[in-house]
């Protein structure tokens, strides 16, 4: 067998163990003589593996009892609506900083169901960072202020959580669980599994219960948050593959030391290949502003976009893949999740070194 070193910006590489032991148990789970995914779920074995998941995910994260998590499909994406609806009731407002695609979006489907409005973008800077504090315009009466934590595609971050007087609502979809979350700050936050935590099929959501019943609107039983807080996310078929893999990521995530482990490794291979783009006397070089740069998705130029294409080329013959950057950044993109091997990221800083030795 031999495996690559896959450094897609989504869905990511996950360990090895994992996906052996899911391979081991897949056709008959637990002595059941059926698979996981064939079983009910409200069956004893399902109904343990939502419970511990939800209650790693609790431990990990470090999330608060008076805080509701749940397990919803529709991924990040209904999260940009679904987050507006419950959390602004009809004459409410909030208030979302545009950091980059994904803030965009947010911003563009919050504002097709609430009252929203943009109080900062770093459209005019080519979204290579992130606003200061004093930076951010809101408006008064705003009841929260909805941020991007990371810009997969920009690859910017914000290094500090802005210091505001309302709550924050964030899209933590490509940091989750890289970072401690000081809840006091937030009402919400949510996020796509598929980037940091497991496969496709599943979004997670944190949410201050207090602010689940106040939207006065009649929203759908699948877009009312307090559905799934009511059942422990178990009010219809959750993504049961999806939960069950996480479930696994979250225990070899505890077992590993957990979220300050995580946060430490990040910085050791974000800060491999940052050293070797600011060594190379402008060879290699970022287009973030540096106190924005990206724990986990690091966007770098070459002097050229011929020595960008060949060096993606050249990564691929021995086994460096999906480097290339998102089309509207180009260059080159290395996304560093939780589960990325730290050898992995210097066999791309070897390679990066060679390469521009070779074709300076
Ligand atoms: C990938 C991503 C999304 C979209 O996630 P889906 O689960 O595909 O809807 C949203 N926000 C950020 C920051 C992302 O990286």
């Amino acid at each position: 067998m031999s495996r690559v070193h896959n450094f897609s910006a989504g869905p990511c590489t996950l360990p090895l163990e994992i996906l052996e032991e899911t391979q081991k148990e897949f056709l008959d789970f637990a002595g059941n003589g059926m698979s996981i995914i064939e079983d009910s779920h409200r069956g004893s074995s399902y109904m343990k593996i939502q419970q511990d998941a939800l209650a790693s995910f609790r431990r990990l994260a470090d999330v608060p009892d008076d805080f509701a998590i749940l397990f919803l499909q529709g991924g990040a994406t209904l999260q940009f609506a679904q987050t507006a609806m419950n959390l602004l009731s009809s004459d409410e407002k909030a208030g979302y900083v545009n950091t980059g695609v994904w803030g965009q979006k947010a911003l563009e489907d919050a504002s097709r169901v609430a009252n929203i409005y943009e109080a900062w973008s770093g459209k005019d800077k080519g979204f290579t960072t992130t606003p200061d504090d004093n930076e951010i315009e809101l408006q008064q009466d705003t009841k929260w202020l909805h941020i991007t934590s990371n810009e997969t595609i920009g690859g910017i971050r914000f290094g500090n959580m802005p210091e505001v007087d309302v709550p924050l609502v964030a899209d933590m979809s490509s940091d989750f669980l890289s970072r401690k979350i000081d809840w006091e700050k937030f009402d919400l936050v949510y996020g796509g599994a598929q980037k940091n935590l497991g496969p496709a099929g599943l979004a997670i959501v944190i949410a201050r219960r207090e602010t689940l019943n106040k939207h006065g609107r009649d929203l759908p039983t699948y877009l009312d948050y307090q559905f799934h807080d009511k059942s422990d996310s178990l009010g219809n078929t959750p993504p049961m593959f999806s939960i069950y893999v996480m479930g696994k990521v979250l225990n070899w995530m505890e077992s590993n030391g957990g979220v300050d482990e995580f946060e430490r490794r990040a910085d050791i291979r974000s800060s491999l290949l940052y050293d070797v783009i600011d060594n190379s006397e402008g060879w290699y070089s970022s287009p973030v502003e540096a106190k924005s740069r990206s724990l986990m998705n690091v966007i770098f130029h070459l002097p050229d976009e011929t020595l960008e294409k060949q060096f993606i080329e050249e990564a691929a013959n021995i086994d460096l893949i999906n480097l290339k950057g998102h089309r509207n950044v180009g260059g080159v993109r290395a996304s560093l999740y939780n589960a990325m091997p730290i050898e992995s990221v210097e066999t791309l800083t070897d390679f990066m070194k060679n390469f521009s030795q070779n074709n300076r």
